[in-house]
């Protein structure tokens, strides 16, 4: 049975993340459906390609806290530096994926990567930020640094459209990211030879970031820059195309508890907000400058 499409959402006006990111978000805010409605993803900046001049000092979002969630970054163009109190940094390239357990919590700064700062050029990015269950949330940061060419990939039967199994799995080729519950996280790679169909599971709350190109989801036609919501009914997804697409698959398992977001933090109650405030004060987040 199909898994119908509730509504295609065009791109909700963009606002800026520090001073680097040029970012779209389709969730909570853009589409409007609650906090719960793509749970266990809770927050989804679309960075659409946006063209950045030239210039000497990075662009980005200075040093800033997260508790009690994941934050997973794709860059799909461009490429994206950070640095935690933890100690860690590195470089997201092209392709690659960030997946960042803050869990009991982290200071970290996300900007333009040095070469790319220097040149300039187009960047495209999302973040999402994965819930985590309330015995996880304390869980000891974590990061997972991982490479375009170390994604599985698994090739759907029509011989032409590619999945990269970021996270889950499907048909039996595993994601390379752990996650702490259920989810599948997926770039689709078509041409204008696609016409495949795959299945997710009916309750999983299922989403597509269009990022490349406009496929036919279904029989209806979504172009780039656009989200496909759908509703939790069946399990198939048709994709068709004439032309190269790609687009970005998430769909996971619902977490039914409750939620209380405040800014930088994704907590289950307000005490628990307000121990995080209190804990950032108290340094327990460490140090970064
Ligand atoms: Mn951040």
């Amino acid at each position: 049975m199909q898994k119908t499409i509730q509504n295609i959402f065009s791109p909700p006006p963009a606002h800026t993340v520090g001073d680097g990111f040029h970012v779209h978000n389709f969730f909570p805010s853009g589409i409007n459906q609650g906090i719960y409605r793509m749970s266990p993803f809770f927050l989804l900046d679309y960075g659409a390609p946006f063209y950045f001049s030239p210039t000497d000092t990075p662009r980005g979002v200075d040093v800033h806290p997260h508790r009690g969630f994941e934050t997973v970054t794709i860059a799909y163009k461009g490429s994206v530096a950070h640095h935690d109190s933890a100690g860690n940094s590195g470089i997201i390239y092209e392709g690659d994926v960030q997946w960042m357990t803050a869990g009991s919590g982290v200071l970290h700064k996300e900007y333009h990567e040095e070469e790319f700062t220097r040149n300039g050029g187009i960047m495209q990015m999302v973040q999402l930020w994965v819930n985590l269950p309330a015995k996880d949330k304390m869980t000891p940061p974590k990061y997972q640094a991982i490479n375009h060419k170390d994604i599985p990939t698994y090739l759907c039967d029509d011989g032409i459209t590619i999945l990269e199994i970021i996270a889950g799995e499907y048909h039996g080729t595993q994601g390379i990211a752990s996650t702490f519950t259920p989810m599948h996280v997926w770039n689709c790679k078509g041409n204008a030879q696609t016409n495949t169909m795959i299945t997710l599971p009916a309750h999983y709350n299922t989403g597509i970031v269009i990022l490349d190109g406009t496929v036919s989801i279904n029989g209806t036609l979504a172009e780039a820059n656009h989200f496909v919501l759908f509703n939790n009914d069946g399990s198939d997804i048709s994709f068709q195309s004439d032309n190269e697409f790609t687009c970005l698959i998430l769909s996971g398992e619902p977490i039914n508890e409750n939620l209380m977001p405040y800014g930088p933090f994704l907590m289950n109650t307000k005490e628990e907000i307000v121990q995080a405030f209190d804990d950032l004060r108290s340094g327990k987040f460490g140090q970064l400058s």
